[in-house]
């Protein structure tokens, strides 16, 4: 690629390093590479490259007559603690919104009915025997097996699993098809007999291996919680925390840090050695925008889905672009609907259903959002977000705005009994947008990053590699930033030590 005169100049700093995908992944690895450079001493500039007009990526959060509205994400789980660490940090702790666990309660449409989920289930593992007991999603014979999950051994194979022969495994067929396929499946949209247990659950496998059986496990779990926050160890965080004003805030106070060169509406088109390039670890990078302006980088780092980081490192490394080119992606969208309380026929009593895989419905799931929290409507209002799509429908998130609109409405009406209009109606596509981490997913990812070491100084992190969760996001940002300094910082040293000869 040749440097044309449009190229961005960049004199004030012996060190650039351009960061491709301004999500949640791109946002926080600037971040802590700002940090983490000041902390190391090590002059260093950066630039952010977006290719949307504004940052956040799946983060998108509308807020519309008093409704706040979210497209793609609605909250962050506070088990891993990087997303509520970040918000803290930066100052949104007054801004940060858990959810109204006296509602808490989950429904699985099955049967063509909604049966909620056993008080006491955590994620699929039953822990309080008498709600469990009664519960009519399970039958006696699927609760019988369920309880077998104490005697049987645990597994001495250390390869990847599926998550549906783990369960099944486990605990037995029906609470893979009527609890782990649509609670847990849902959360990746993925399909359980090709999900990835090792990427996507791995708490279950050191929970078996140190227990014997999940329900030990959870139990011993329980308990260790219960005398955790009874000791009064700091403050207590809901399970999922969001922020007041929606996630967006999260990226308004991120952006706000930042101080490198941002570049939102801008796409990188194009990225090769640079004419110095490639001769050692000391690889430098031409970066070709969508308006013709080029970029020299000491380091790149792709914060972009995997098929997009495949196209860009194709020319220089094609094998690579194969391996990354693998990351399967499914594609899903979000139906908002807003509707006046006193014409709504439901009692919106829980956090809202999940689909099982036998159902005839077109959705996956649906939140009943103005239940889940708190602030996110006006005044005698309800706020509901359908899910459709998924490896079982793609197809539908092709549908135009208004027939998705109509489908959603017509399978609350099933499932729901609910005939009113909605006030308000909001459709978010999200094409090709949900990776997915199929059997062998973190070997794919090792393999991966060890054909990366031929291109020195490049990088990959984000969603489509350890973990697709915001907190999964944001480590990997920080995991990224920490390396990428390490080696500039390694690259300086003899320059330096050249300048301080007498
Ligand atoms: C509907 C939905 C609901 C979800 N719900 C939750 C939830 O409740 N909680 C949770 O923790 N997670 C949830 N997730 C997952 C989570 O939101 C995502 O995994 C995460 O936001 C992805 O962040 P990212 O930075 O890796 O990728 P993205 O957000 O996809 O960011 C990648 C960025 O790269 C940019 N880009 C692409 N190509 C180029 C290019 N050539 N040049 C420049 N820029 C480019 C894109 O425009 C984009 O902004 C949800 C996801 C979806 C789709």
């Amino acid at each position: 690629m040749q440097e044309t005169q449009h190229a961005i100049r960049h004199t004030q700093h012996p060190m650039r390093v351009a960061i491709v995908g301004g999500g949640i992944a791109g946002l926080a690895t600037a971040y802590y590479l700002q940090e983490k450079a000041r902390q190391a001493g090590l002059p260093l500039g950066y630039s952010l490259i977006e290719s949307s007009a504004t940052f956040g990526g799946k983060i998108v959060t509308d807020a519309q007559d008093g409704f706040v509205i979210e497209g793609g994400p609605d909250s962050f789980i506070t088990q891993k603690p990087a997303a509520l660490h970040l918000c803290r940090e930066l100052g949104l702790e007054e801004q940060l919104l858990g959810t109204n666990d006296a509602q808490r309660k989950v429904y699985v449409l099955e049967g063509g009915q909604l049966r909620s989920l056993p008080d006491g289930v955590m994620l699929v593992v039953p822990t309080r025997f008498t709600p469990f007991a009664l519960s009519p999603l399970i039958s006696l014979p699927g609760k019988l097996r369920m309880g077998v999950d104490l005697f049987i051994p645990r597994r001495s194979e250390q390869s990847d699993e599926s998550l549906a022969d783990f369960i099944r495994r486990r605990l037995g067929q029906e609470a893979l098809d009527k609890i782990a396929e649509p609670l847990m499946a849902g959360i990746h949209v993925a399909d359980p007999e090709r999900l990835s247990l090792q990427a996507t659950f791995p708490r279950f496998i050191q929970l078996e291996q140190k227990y014997g059986s999940l329900i030990k496990g959870m139990l011993a779990q329980k308990a260790h919680g219960a005398r955790h926050s009874r000791n009064g160890t700091g403050r207590k965080a809901s399970l999922f925390m969001t922020l007041r004003g929606g996630l967006r805030e999260l990226v308004e106070a991120l952006v706000a840090q930042l101080e490198g060169e941002l570049l939102p509406g801008t796409r990188l088109t194009g990225l090769a050695w640079a004419s110095d390039g490639p001769t050692s670890a000391n690889g430098r990078y031409c970066l070709r925008m969508d308006d013709g302006r080029t970029l020299l980088a000491d380091a790149v780092i792709l914060a972009t889905p995997s098929y997009t980081a495949a196209d860009l490192v194709e020319p220089m490394h094609p094998a690579l672009a194969a391996e990354l080119r693998a990351i399967r992606y499914v594609s899903t969208a979000t139906v908002s609907l807003g509707f006046r309380r006193a014409e709504f026929e439901h009692p919106l009593n829980g956090f809202g259903f999940v689909v099982a895989a036998r159902e005839r419905s077109r959705l996956m799931a649906c939140t009943w959002t103005s239940t889940k929290f708190n602030q996110r409507v006006p005044d005698e209002h309800l706020l509901l977000r359908a899910f459709v799509g998924g490896p079982r429908n793609q197809e539908l998130v092709a549908l135009p705005d208004e027939a998705l609109i109509q489908l959603v409405r017509e399978e609350l009406r099933q499932v729901m009994g609910v005939n009113a209009t909605p006030v308000i109606a909001r459709v978010y596509r999200w094409p090709e947008a949900n990776p997915q981490y199929d059997v062998g997913h973190l070997q794919q990812v090792d393999h991966i990053e060890a054909m990366a070491t031929d291109l020195a100084g490049l990088h990959f992190t984000g969603s489509a590699y350890r973990g697709v969760g915001i907190p999964d996001c944001i480590q990997q940002g920080q995991h990224t930033a920490e390396r990428v300094i390490n080696e500039l910082s390694q690259r300086r040293r003899p320059v330096d030590e050249a300048a301080a000869q007498p």
